[in-house]
């Protein structure tokens, strides 16, 4: 696939602070997009169909599915997640760098089919502060959370597939830490080449 923008996959078991922070790295970098997956979970208060999720059956979800449209898909928590490729090809081909928060299992076939994306995972600072986060939210019942911190676990040992790791213990810190990591990714001489061609030009004349 020829892109020009970078594609970056973000993960994080959930209560890690992740979606607060690629908002705010968001809202603060123009260039930058978040993919909006497509799910089958019932929405959340607050949520909003087609800002946070494109909100699905899982008729139209797996119909998406047969027509090869995904670019990768998952279970998560007994709820079907999936990234549409066409969106994300489109986005790319604009220039624009690109988020996608999935989950581990997304983000393996990323890896595969987009050798070239960059991928970042999110901890929490300890256990503690995982469940009180998990708690916080006010949502789900205490067997939930019980569940929901296994499945943490599970997600948190695949850190050592991404190449790099935010520890979100200071939210500022975090979202410096994140911003750095684009940052340098934009500096990268090949994109550097591509976004001043004419200075280049010009000095090596
Ligand atoms: P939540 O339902 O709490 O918003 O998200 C639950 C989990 O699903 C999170 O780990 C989130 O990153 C993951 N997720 C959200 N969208 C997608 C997607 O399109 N693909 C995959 N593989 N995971 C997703």
């Amino acid at each position: 696939m020829a892109t020009t923008g970078t594609l970056y996959i973000i993960s994080a078991p959930s209560g890690a602070g992740k979606t607060s922070l690629v908002k705010a790295l968001v809202d603060s970098e123009p260039l930058i997009r978040v993919s909006v997956s497509h799910t089958t979970r019932a929405m959340r208060p607050g949520e909003v169909d087609g800002v946070n999720y494109h909100f699905v059956d899982h008729a139209q979800f797996n119909a998406m599915l047969e027509r090869g449209e995904f670019l990768e898909h998952a279970r998560v928590f007994d709820n079907l997640y999936g990234t549409s490729q066409k969106w994300v090809e489109q986005t790319l081909a604009e220039g624009f760098d690109l988020i996608l928060e999935i989950d581990w299992q997304g983000a393996q076939q990323v890896r595969r089919l987009m050798p070239q994306s960059r991928s970042i995972f999110i901890l929490p600072p300890t256990q503690e502060a995982l469940r009180q986060r998990l708690t916080n939210r006010g949502q789900d019942s205490g067997e939930v959370i019980e569940r929901r911190m296994r499945e943490a676990v599970s997600e948190m040992s695949h850190y050592v597939e991404y190449d790099y790791l935010i520890i979100n213990d200071d939210f500022t810190h975090a979202l410096n830490d994140l911003k750095a990591v684009l940052r340098s990714n934009q500096l990268l001489q090949a994109r550097q080449q591509q976004r001043h061609t004419g200075l280049l030009q010009e000095l090596l004349a």
